[in-house]
Protein backbone atom coordinates (compact mmCIF):
# COMPACT_ATOMS: atom_id res chain seq x y z
CA UNK A 1 0.00 0.00 0.00
CA UNK A 2 0.97 3.71 -0.70
CA UNK A 3 -0.59 6.35 1.14
CA UNK A 4 0.05 9.76 -0.42
CA UNK A 5 0.12 12.41 2.55
CA UNK A 6 -1.38 15.73 2.63
CA UNK A 7 1.48 18.32 1.88
CA UNK A 8 -0.27 20.42 4.29
CA UNK A 9 -0.65 18.11 7.02
CA UNK A 10 1.17 18.80 10.43
CA UNK A 11 3.04 16.71 12.62
CA UNK A 12 0.18 15.62 14.97
CA UNK A 13 -1.83 14.76 12.08
CA UNK A 14 0.90 12.30 10.33
CA UNK A 15 1.43 11.49 14.20
CA UNK A 16 -1.87 9.67 14.15
CA UNK A 17 -1.87 7.96 11.43
CA UNK A 18 1.56 6.50 11.96
CA UNK A 19 0.19 5.75 15.47
CA UNK A 20 -2.42 3.76 14.09
CA UNK A 21 -0.33 2.11 11.17
CA UNK A 22 1.85 0.82 13.98
CA UNK A 23 -1.26 -0.20 16.21
CA UNK A 24 -2.07 -2.47 13.01
CA UNK A 25 1.27 -4.25 12.73
CA UNK A 26 2.26 -2.88 10.09
CA UNK A 27 6.09 -1.76 9.07
CA UNK A 28 6.46 1.13 7.09
CA UNK A 29 8.37 3.95 5.92
CA UNK A 30 8.03 7.72 5.15
CA UNK A 31 9.37 9.30 1.66
CA UNK A 32 9.11 12.15 -0.15
CA UNK A 33 8.42 11.40 -3.65
CA UNK A 34 8.31 14.51 -6.02
CA UNK A 35 8.18 16.66 -3.10
CA UNK A 36 4.58 14.98 -1.69
CA UNK A 37 5.40 12.98 1.20
CA UNK A 38 4.34 9.60 1.15
CA UNK A 39 4.41 6.62 3.51
CA UNK A 40 5.12 2.97 1.90
CA UNK A 41 3.92 -0.04 3.49
CA UNK A 42 5.79 -3.14 2.07
CA UNK A 43 4.36 -6.01 3.61
CA UNK A 44 1.29 -7.39 5.97
CA UNK A 45 -1.43 -4.71 4.97
CA UNK A 46 -3.63 -6.81 3.47
CA UNK A 47 -5.77 -6.72 7.15
CA UNK A 48 -5.83 -2.65 6.58
CA UNK A 49 -8.76 -0.90 4.37
CA UNK A 50 -7.52 1.76 2.20
CA UNK A 51 -11.27 3.12 2.78
CA UNK A 52 -10.03 3.93 6.17
CA UNK A 53 -6.70 4.97 5.79
CA UNK A 54 -8.26 7.57 3.72
CA UNK A 55 -10.46 8.99 6.48
CA UNK A 56 -6.82 10.31 8.87
CA UNK A 57 -6.67 14.11 7.85
CA UNK A 58 -3.27 13.94 7.10
CA UNK A 59 -3.89 11.57 4.05
CA UNK A 60 -4.54 12.49 0.69
CA UNK A 61 -5.00 9.18 -0.92
CA UNK A 62 -4.59 5.47 -0.14
CA UNK A 63 -3.48 2.86 -2.72
CA UNK A 64 -3.27 -1.05 -2.43
CA UNK A 65 -0.70 -2.20 -4.88
CA UNK A 66 -1.21 -5.63 -3.86
CA UNK A 67 -3.96 -8.30 -4.28
CA UNK A 68 -6.34 -8.74 -1.20
CA UNK A 69 -5.99 -12.69 -1.89
CA UNK A 70 -1.85 -12.70 -2.30
CA UNK A 71 -2.27 -16.95 -2.19
CA UNK A 72 -4.85 -17.18 -4.72
CA UNK A 73 -3.52 -13.80 -6.76
CA UNK A 74 -1.58 -14.79 -10.27
CA UNK A 75 2.29 -15.16 -9.09
CA UNK A 76 4.87 -13.49 -11.05
CA UNK A 77 5.71 -16.48 -13.19
CA UNK A 78 2.00 -17.07 -13.63
CA UNK A 79 2.57 -20.73 -13.93
CA UNK A 80 -0.70 -22.31 -14.10
CA UNK A 81 -1.43 -24.68 -11.05
CA UNK A 82 -2.12 -28.22 -12.26
CA UNK A 83 -4.03 -30.56 -9.72
CA UNK A 84 -4.34 -33.96 -11.39
CA UNK A 85 -7.32 -35.84 -10.23
CA UNK A 86 -7.28 -39.63 -11.26
CA UNK A 87 -4.50 -38.86 -14.23
CA UNK A 88 -6.71 -36.19 -15.46
CA UNK A 89 -5.41 -32.39 -15.24
CA UNK A 90 -7.29 -29.59 -14.06
CA UNK A 91 -5.03 -26.34 -15.02
CA UNK A 92 -3.04 -28.17 -17.41
CA UNK A 93 -3.77 -29.39 -21.31
CA UNK A 94 -6.16 -31.92 -20.89
CA UNK A 95 -9.91 -31.57 -21.91
CA UNK A 96 -10.60 -32.12 -18.01
CA UNK A 97 -14.26 -32.81 -17.73
CA UNK A 98 -16.71 -33.91 -14.09
CA UNK A 99 -19.50 -35.64 -15.10
CA UNK A 100 -22.58 -37.34 -13.09
CA UNK A 101 -25.90 -36.81 -11.23
CA UNK A 102 -26.89 -34.07 -9.36
CA UNK A 103 -27.47 -36.49 -6.80
CA UNK A 104 -26.89 -40.00 -5.09
CA UNK A 105 -30.59 -41.90 -5.78
CA UNK A 106 -29.39 -45.13 -5.36
CA UNK A 107 -26.59 -47.95 -5.92
CA UNK A 108 -28.39 -48.68 -9.85
CA UNK A 109 -28.97 -45.08 -10.60
CA UNK A 110 -25.51 -44.45 -10.04
CA UNK A 111 -23.42 -47.64 -10.96
CA UNK A 112 -25.55 -47.09 -14.33
CA UNK A 113 -24.35 -44.07 -15.02
CA UNK A 114 -20.90 -43.97 -13.82
CA UNK A 115 -20.40 -47.34 -16.04
CA UNK A 116 -21.72 -45.27 -19.32
CA UNK A 117 -19.41 -42.46 -18.30
CA UNK A 118 -16.47 -44.66 -17.94
CA UNK A 119 -16.84 -46.49 -21.39
CA UNK A 120 -17.33 -42.95 -22.58
CA UNK A 121 -13.56 -42.28 -20.87
CA UNK A 122 -14.47 -40.06 -17.95
CA UNK A 123 -12.76 -40.73 -15.25
CA UNK A 124 -14.24 -38.18 -12.63
CA UNK A 125 -17.65 -38.45 -11.54
CA UNK A 126 -19.79 -36.23 -9.45
CA UNK A 127 -22.94 -37.00 -7.12
CA UNK A 128 -24.07 -35.53 -3.84
CA UNK A 129 -24.76 -37.33 -0.77
CA UNK A 130 -25.62 -33.84 1.02
CA UNK A 131 -27.63 -31.92 -0.59
CA UNK A 132 -28.03 -28.24 -0.37
CA UNK A 133 -31.70 -27.49 -1.28
CA UNK A 134 -33.88 -24.15 -1.15
CA UNK A 135 -37.20 -25.49 -0.16
CA UNK A 136 -36.87 -28.11 3.19
CA UNK A 137 -39.42 -29.75 1.50
CA UNK A 138 -37.22 -31.27 -1.53
CA UNK A 139 -35.00 -34.28 -1.76
CA UNK A 140 -32.22 -33.96 0.65
CA UNK A 141 -29.85 -36.45 -0.29
CA UNK A 142 -28.93 -39.93 0.45
CA UNK A 143 -26.48 -38.54 3.32
CA UNK A 144 -24.38 -41.55 4.57
CA UNK A 145 -26.21 -43.90 2.71
CA UNK A 146 -25.60 -42.34 -0.40
CA UNK A 147 -21.89 -42.19 0.67
CA UNK A 148 -21.67 -45.74 1.14
CA UNK A 149 -23.38 -46.06 -2.52
CA UNK A 150 -20.58 -43.98 -3.69
CA UNK A 151 -17.71 -45.29 -2.23
CA UNK A 152 -19.28 -49.04 -3.62
CA UNK A 153 -19.49 -47.99 -7.50
CA UNK A 154 -16.21 -45.95 -6.94
CA UNK A 155 -14.55 -49.25 -5.87
CA UNK A 156 -16.09 -51.42 -9.19
CA UNK A 157 -15.66 -48.24 -11.78
CA UNK A 158 -12.45 -47.04 -10.47
CA UNK A 159 -13.64 -43.63 -10.98
CA UNK A 160 -12.59 -40.61 -8.92
CA UNK A 161 -15.33 -38.83 -7.04
CA UNK A 162 -16.67 -35.36 -6.57
CA UNK A 163 -19.04 -35.14 -3.82
CA UNK A 164 -20.37 -31.77 -1.62
CA UNK A 165 -19.32 -31.14 1.70
CA UNK A 166 -22.70 -29.06 3.36
CA UNK A 167 -21.52 -29.22 7.43
CA UNK A 168 -18.16 -29.59 9.07
CA UNK A 169 -20.12 -32.55 10.86
CA UNK A 170 -20.19 -34.73 7.96
CA UNK A 171 -16.76 -33.90 6.69
CA UNK A 172 -15.03 -37.27 8.17
CA UNK A 173 -17.74 -39.13 6.17
CA UNK A 174 -17.32 -37.02 2.76
CA UNK A 175 -13.55 -37.41 3.40
CA UNK A 176 -13.69 -41.84 3.47
CA UNK A 177 -14.99 -41.12 -0.17
CA UNK A 178 -14.47 -37.99 -1.83
CA UNK A 179 -11.38 -37.40 -4.05
CA UNK A 180 -12.67 -33.59 -4.45
CA UNK A 181 -14.45 -32.21 -1.68
CA UNK A 182 -17.35 -29.32 -3.50
CA UNK A 183 -18.32 -26.71 -1.52
CA UNK A 184 -21.52 -25.16 -3.12
CA UNK A 185 -22.86 -21.87 -4.46
CA UNK A 186 -24.61 -21.54 -1.09
CA UNK A 187 -21.43 -22.26 1.00
CA UNK A 188 -18.77 -19.97 -1.03
CA UNK A 189 -18.91 -17.55 2.07
CA UNK A 190 -19.20 -20.59 4.94
CA UNK A 191 -15.74 -19.49 6.43
CA UNK A 192 -15.44 -21.96 9.27
CA UNK A 193 -16.11 -24.58 6.59
CA UNK A 194 -13.44 -23.24 4.10
CA UNK A 195 -11.13 -23.31 7.32
CA UNK A 196 -11.35 -26.96 8.05
CA UNK A 197 -11.49 -27.47 4.24
CA UNK A 198 -7.83 -25.87 4.34
CA UNK A 199 -6.66 -28.19 6.52
CA UNK A 200 -8.12 -31.29 4.91
CA UNK A 201 -5.75 -33.20 2.68
CA UNK A 202 -8.22 -33.39 -0.67
CA UNK A 203 -8.37 -30.79 -3.36
CA UNK A 204 -11.46 -28.47 -2.73
CA UNK A 205 -13.57 -27.71 -5.89
CA UNK A 206 -14.94 -24.22 -5.05
CA UNK A 207 -18.22 -23.43 -6.84
CA UNK A 208 -18.58 -18.90 -7.11
CA UNK A 209 -21.93 -17.93 -5.22
CA UNK A 210 -24.19 -16.41 -7.62
CA UNK A 211 -23.89 -12.85 -6.41
CA UNK A 212 -20.26 -12.90 -5.70
CA UNK A 213 -17.39 -10.65 -7.21
CA UNK A 214 -14.60 -12.24 -8.64
CA UNK A 215 -12.59 -10.70 -5.47
CA UNK A 216 -15.00 -12.14 -3.27
CA UNK A 217 -14.46 -15.83 -4.76
CA UNK A 218 -10.94 -15.66 -4.54
CA UNK A 219 -10.86 -14.74 -0.49
CA UNK A 220 -13.07 -17.05 -0.27
CA UNK A 221 -10.05 -19.50 -1.89
CA UNK A 222 -7.98 -17.83 0.22
CA UNK A 223 -9.38 -19.23 3.13
CA UNK A 224 -8.78 -23.08 2.18
CA UNK A 225 -5.00 -21.86 0.55
CA UNK A 226 -3.87 -20.05 3.95
CA UNK A 227 -4.68 -22.83 6.04
CA UNK A 228 -2.39 -25.44 3.65
CA UNK A 229 -4.28 -26.94 1.31
CA UNK A 230 -3.24 -25.45 -2.04
CA UNK A 231 -5.46 -27.12 -4.07
CA UNK A 232 -8.66 -25.34 -4.93
CA UNK A 233 -10.07 -25.78 -8.22
CA UNK A 234 -12.56 -22.78 -8.79
CA UNK A 235 -16.28 -23.23 -10.23
CA UNK A 236 -18.17 -20.62 -12.18
CA UNK A 237 -21.94 -21.90 -12.11
CA UNK A 238 -24.00 -18.75 -13.43
CA UNK A 239 -24.48 -15.78 -11.19
CA UNK A 240 -27.80 -13.43 -11.04
CA UNK A 241 -28.64 -12.18 -14.19
CA UNK A 242 -30.62 -8.87 -14.56
CA UNK A 243 -30.71 -8.82 -18.42
CA UNK A 244 -33.70 -9.58 -20.84
CA UNK A 245 -32.88 -13.22 -20.73
CA UNK A 246 -35.38 -15.02 -18.85
CA UNK A 247 -33.42 -17.50 -16.88
CA UNK A 248 -32.39 -16.76 -13.24
CA UNK A 249 -28.97 -17.48 -13.21
CA UNK A 250 -26.76 -16.91 -16.42
CA UNK A 251 -23.17 -18.07 -17.15
CA UNK A 252 -20.98 -15.46 -16.49
CA UNK A 253 -17.92 -16.22 -19.46
CA UNK A 254 -16.35 -12.88 -18.52
CA UNK A 255 -15.63 -13.63 -15.49
CA UNK A 256 -13.73 -16.94 -15.52
CA UNK A 257 -12.13 -15.00 -18.33
CA UNK A 258 -11.28 -12.21 -15.50
CA UNK A 259 -10.48 -14.88 -12.88
CA UNK A 260 -7.64 -16.76 -14.95
CA UNK A 261 -6.58 -13.47 -15.44
CA UNK A 262 -6.06 -13.00 -11.74
CA UNK A 263 -5.07 -16.36 -10.16
CA UNK A 264 -2.77 -19.54 -11.39
CA UNK A 265 -5.77 -21.87 -9.57
CA UNK A 266 -7.48 -23.87 -12.72
CA UNK A 267 -10.89 -22.26 -13.23
CA UNK A 268 -13.60 -24.56 -14.73
CA UNK A 269 -17.65 -24.30 -15.68
CA UNK A 270 -20.68 -25.58 -14.46
CA UNK A 271 -22.55 -25.16 -17.80
CA UNK A 272 -25.65 -27.09 -15.89
CA UNK A 273 -26.03 -24.82 -13.31
CA UNK A 274 -25.27 -21.88 -14.95
CA UNK A 275 -28.04 -22.04 -16.89
CA UNK A 276 -30.72 -24.59 -15.55
CA UNK A 277 -32.09 -25.79 -18.55
CA UNK A 278 -31.02 -29.25 -20.39
CA UNK A 279 -30.99 -27.43 -23.79
CA UNK A 280 -29.24 -24.74 -22.70
CA UNK A 281 -26.35 -27.06 -21.21
CA UNK A 282 -24.32 -28.33 -24.51
CA UNK A 283 -24.06 -24.98 -26.31
CA UNK A 284 -22.75 -23.08 -23.05
CA UNK A 285 -20.25 -25.95 -22.72
CA UNK A 286 -18.55 -25.52 -26.05
CA UNK A 287 -18.42 -22.00 -25.43
CA UNK A 288 -16.87 -22.32 -22.29
CA UNK A 289 -13.49 -24.63 -24.00
CA UNK A 290 -13.99 -22.33 -26.82
CA UNK A 291 -12.88 -19.37 -24.25
CA UNK A 292 -10.32 -21.39 -23.05
CA UNK A 293 -11.75 -22.73 -19.47
CA UNK A 294 -9.68 -25.52 -17.56
CA UNK A 295 -12.38 -28.05 -17.30
CA UNK A 296 -15.93 -28.36 -16.83
CA UNK A 297 -18.84 -29.83 -14.59
CA UNK A 298 -21.67 -31.06 -16.32
CA UNK A 299 -25.02 -33.10 -14.81
CA UNK A 300 -25.55 -36.50 -16.72
CA UNK A 301 -28.54 -38.89 -15.41
CA UNK A 302 -29.65 -41.97 -16.45
CA UNK A 303 -33.32 -41.25 -16.54
CA UNK A 304 -33.43 -37.15 -15.97
CA UNK A 305 -37.10 -37.08 -16.24
CA UNK A 306 -37.59 -39.22 -13.19
CA UNK A 307 -34.08 -37.97 -10.83
CA UNK A 308 -34.91 -36.19 -7.38
CA UNK A 309 -33.05 -33.11 -8.01
CA UNK A 310 -32.04 -31.15 -10.85
CA UNK A 311 -33.54 -33.75 -13.83
CA UNK A 312 -34.37 -30.47 -15.49
CA UNK A 313 -30.68 -29.47 -16.70
CA UNK A 314 -29.55 -33.14 -16.29
CA UNK A 315 -28.67 -34.47 -19.89
CA UNK A 316 -29.94 -37.81 -20.89
CA UNK A 317 -26.71 -40.21 -21.53
CA UNK A 318 -26.66 -40.07 -25.27
CA UNK A 319 -26.52 -36.57 -25.11
CA UNK A 320 -23.80 -36.53 -23.06
CA UNK A 321 -21.90 -39.22 -25.23
CA UNK A 322 -22.42 -36.73 -28.57
CA UNK A 323 -21.67 -33.69 -26.70
CA UNK A 324 -17.96 -34.95 -25.18
CA UNK A 325 -17.43 -36.19 -28.47
CA UNK A 326 -17.35 -32.94 -29.95
CA UNK A 327 -15.93 -30.81 -26.92
CA UNK A 328 -12.81 -33.32 -27.70
CA UNK A 329 -13.16 -32.33 -31.66
CA UNK A 330 -12.87 -28.27 -29.92
CA UNK A 331 -10.17 -28.77 -27.89
CA UNK A 332 -7.64 -30.53 -30.23
CA UNK A 333 -8.76 -27.76 -32.46
CA UNK A 334 -7.09 -25.39 -29.84
CA UNK A 335 -4.77 -27.16 -29.15
CA UNK A 336 -3.32 -26.97 -32.56
CA UNK A 337 -4.12 -23.54 -32.66
CA UNK A 338 -1.55 -22.64 -29.83
CA UNK A 339 1.06 -25.16 -30.93
C1 LIG B 1 -24.72 -29.03 -7.43
O1 LIG B 1 -23.60 -29.03 -7.96
O2 LIG B 1 -25.54 -29.95 -7.52
C2 LIG B 1 -25.14 -27.80 -6.71
C3 LIG B 1 -26.05 -27.83 -5.75
O3 LIG B 1 -24.52 -26.71 -7.16
P1 LIG B 1 -24.59 -25.16 -6.70
O4 LIG B 1 -23.98 -25.11 -5.36
O5 LIG B 1 -23.77 -24.49 -7.76
O6 LIG B 1 -26.04 -24.75 -6.73
MN1 LIG C 1 -27.43 -30.07 -9.08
Amino acid sequence: MIIILKKESNTAERSELKNYLAESGVKFKENNLDEIPVIFIAENSYHIDSRIVDDFPAVRKAVKLSSPSPLAAKSIKGKKKIITINGVEFGGRDLAIIAGPCSVEGYDQLKEIAVHLKKLGIKVLRAGAFKPRTSPYSFQGMGEEGIEILKSVKEETGMASVTEILDTRDLDAVLSVADVLQVGMRNMRNYPLLKELGKAKKPVLLKRAMDSSIEEWLLAAEYILKEGNAEVILCERGVLNSSACSKRTIMDLNGVLEAMEKTDLPVIVDPSHASGERSKVSPLAKAAVAAGTDGLMIEVHPKPTRALSDGFQALFPDQFEILFGDLKKLKELLKSQVE
